[in-house]
């Protein structure tokens, strides 16, 4: 048997972290960490000849100064061979989002990335910021933490928002959800219990993340893929590689050194996201 290993990149860019750092705890240091960390991250990808995606917000990809705009950056992932998926424009909280505010973050952050790369259309994955909404009220999954509610906020239910996101002309993005039930049963200290296949919804495909990190935790995840020719999906930020915690640095290089050594022995498929994926939708 041999799998198939996806890893997304979670690429605030400092609007990202801005945004999404527990208010007030602004520090500009990790904002200049979490670039340097892509860079050690695009090293390990090019020494061990790994294809990765990285989510990135548009407003990175805008013309304008460092490090708050990191164009050369962006670049410089696309040229080395990985994918380049959305991540939002500034990291908003969809929930929140007015319908025209949605569209605009779906259309100018693809619009920005892609001008940046040079390529239309290289864009084709969202990530969705905050992985919010968890709520997907025709599935009956409804996620208190989303923090707004209501069927006429398309950003507040998966289904709506995943339509957007398709006419925006995304083909793929990342979702977490679970039905009521579960989530009632489940560990919520895990993340392993959320839906975990792909699938398709309208001209959309569905893509899971089986874990955050690169521990123990993840290499059982990859060992196991390829024991029974699973696709697995591995997310992470950047930014945590600084933390010491599931994300870190040094499990990143011990989980690349056993992707690469699974891969060299025929065992494994690593691949972006987009590649090998739209068939699903033929
Ligand atoms: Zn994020």
């Amino acid at each position: 048997m041999s799998g198939t290993l996806r890893i997304i990149w979670d690429y605030d860019g400092p609007i990202g972290q801005v945004n999404s750092s527990f208010p007030y705890n602004f520090d500009e240091r990790k904002l200049l960490r979490e670039i340097e960390n892509v860079d050690t991250i695009l090293d390990l990808a090019k020494k061990f000849s790994i294809p990765m995606t990285f989510a990135c917000t548009g407003f990175s990809a805008e013309p304008g100064d460092y490090p708050y705009h990191i164009g050369d950056q962006l670049k410089k992932i696309n040229s080395q061979g990985h994918e380049i998926a959305s991540h939002s424009w500034r990291h908003e909280w969809f929930p929140f989002l007015t319908n025209e505010q949605i569209r605009l973050s779906l259309s100018r952050s693809k619009f920005a990335l892609e001008t940046c790369v040079g390529v239309q259309g290289a864009v084709k994955g969202f990530v969705i910021p905050f992985s919010r909404p968890m709520s997907w009220y025709a599935r009956g999954a409804l996620s208190l933490g989303d923090r707004a509610f209501g069927p006429w906020r398309k950003g507040a239910s998966l289904g709506s928002l995943i339509k957007l996101i398709g006419e925006a002309g995304y083909k793929w993005t990342r979702v977490f959800y679970r039905p009521i039930w579960q989530e009632l049963l489940s560990d919520r200290t895990q993340n392993r219990n959320y839906s975990k296949s792909w699938e398709n919804y309208h001209v959309v495909t569905l893509i899971p993340s089986h874990y955050f990190g690169f521990d123990q935790i993840a290499k059982d995840y990859l060992l196991s893929a390829i024991n029974h020719g699973g696709d697995l999906v591995i997310s992470g930020h950047p930014a945590a590689l600084s933390f010491g915690r599931e994300e870190s640095l040094e499990n990143l290089v011990t989980f690349l050194e056993l992707t690469a050594s699974e891969r060299d022995q025929g065992k494994l498929l690593v691949k972006t996201v987009s590649e090998g994926l739209f068939n699903l939708n033929e």
